[in-house]
């Protein structure tokens, strides 16, 4: 597969037992459907301990593609903004056909970092407590 940004060849990355397309050109990474919502799972340090301790430093990104992207997989499908979000929004390029995630550099990190901060945020005391609140509310009861 290709860099959809630059054209690159893609290469095999394994990042916490998760198969990935990495480009060397610009860092970023193709995930297939569902590999995202493993590799958020993990801890932010975890990954990007993994990715540089294989892959090094990335370099600096020397221009982008103008208009829409094609997906390194489907080729001709395009590659559309789609918001990923918990509090803050990440913006990345996901595949209209396979539904595939185009994550540029940083942009991981940002999706991992935000959910560790909701972690962080939500203590698991200050949760519970609202739920019941909640439970109250639906329920009538005071
Ligand atoms: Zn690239
Ligand atoms: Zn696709």
């Amino acid at each position: 597969m290709n860099c959809p940004r630059d054209g690159s060849v893609l290469a095999q990355a394994h990042v916490l037992g998760i198969e990935l397309d990495k480009c060397h050109a610009c860092d970023g990474l193709w995930c297939d459907r569902g590999e995202l919502e493993r590799l958020r799972d993990a801890k932010l340090t975890e990954v990007e301990e993994a990715i540089e301790r294989k892959y090094g430093s990335p370099k600096p990104l020397p221009g982008e593609v103008a208009g829409h992207m094609r997906c390194p997989r489907c080729g001709d499908a395009r590659l559309l903004s789609y918001r990923y979000t918990y509090v803050s929004p990440v913006t990345v390029d996901r595949c209209e056909r396979c539904h595939g995630i185009w994550l540029d550099k940083g942009e991981l990190s940002a999706i991992v970092g935000e959910k560790k901060a909701l972690d962080q945020a939500v203590e698991p005391g200050r949760l519970a407590a609202f739920l019941r609140a909640m439970g109250r509310l639906v329920s009538g009861d005071k």
